[in-house]
């Protein structure tokens, strides 16, 4: 897989990247093991976005999860309420074993 390619395609959604490449261009932080892992998985992509085919990547971390299950988690408000009337979600919230 070509992860500059993937980059390109996948990097909507990646609030963080372009303040991790403001940082890099400023210099001095490249040598941080902690930020090069953190900026690595950002330009990754992480897909943590429970609706189906929504292709939103990023850190765990800027995902909502749902309110009442605590285990979904989506990249916004749209994402939330489709997955809960056309996903299914309001089926299977507070039921689901989920490991995430
Ligand atoms: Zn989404
Ligand atoms: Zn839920």
């Amino acid at each position: 897989m070509d992860a500059q390619g993937r980059r390109e395609r996948e990097h909507r959604g990646v609030l963080a990247s372009r303040q991790i490449s403001r940082w890099l261009r400023k210099g001095g932080y490249n040598s941080s093991d902690k930020l090069v892992d953190f900026r690595r998985r950002a330009l990754e992509g992480v897909r943590y976005c429970y609706n189906d085919g929504c292709e939103v990547v990023g850190q765990r971390k800027d995902f909502k999860v749902c309110p009442q299950c605590k285990t979904a988690r989506y990249c916004g408000d749209a994402c939330q309420r489709q997955d809960w009337t056309t996903g299914g979600h309001k089926l299977t919230c507070g039921t689901a074993q989920m490991h995430t």
